[in-house]
């Protein structure tokens, strides 16, 4: 797995205290993006789940975020990481610039085990236009912040379609 870096006791990605992990790699390349240089996977550091684990077990009081770049550009790996971080009985919330409508319709079987898996997915890529600095957790109004119980619903929905 490739990260661009760790931190702990972040207020400002998910609710309470967390422990962030910035996954290296994104396909969106949106205007306005405040980490361009995260684009390129080339750009993170090797790090195993065992590695990832320890660092999050470090901090037995914060939950888990996953940010980037995009978690879904490595969705085997955070895949993986996901349920780690679940049997560690931590919450855990994603950032992704995909849609949770892309996810469903076209995401890879990965990307779809690791939709399960998030307690909070914050959504869509972010849009210049709609930037908007009072909104918590988000940088722009398209994004949402989608709770585990209608991402069940969503899930349950589309495979009742297929
Ligand atoms: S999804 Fe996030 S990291 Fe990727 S380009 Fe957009 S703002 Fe940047």
């Amino acid at each position: 797995m490739r990260l661009m870096n760790i931190i702990h006791d972040s207020v400002v990605d998910g609710e309470g205290l967390r422990t962030v992990l910035f996954f290296a790699g994104c396909p969106h390349h949106c205007r306005g993006c405040h980490n361009p240089q995260s684009w390129r996977m080339q750009n993170g550091t090797e790090m195993t789940i065992a590695e990832a684990v320890a660092e999050i077990a470090s901090n037995p009081i914060a939950n888990v975020t996953f940010s980037g770049g995009d978690p879904f550009a490595q969705a085997e790996e955070a895949y993986q990481l996901a349920l780690e971080v679940k049997r560690m009985g931590k919450n855990l919330w994603v950032y992704t610039g995909y849609t949770l409508k892309q996810l469903l319709a076209h995401g890879t079987a990965e990307q779809r085990l690791l939709l399960a898996e998030c307690d909070m997915l914050v959504d869509g890529p972010f849009v210049l236009a709609e930037r908007d600095i009072t909104l918590a957790f988000r940088g722009s109004q398209n994004q949402r912040l989608i709770p585990r119980s209608d991402i069940r619903k969503a899930i349950q929905a589309n495979a009742a379609r297929l």
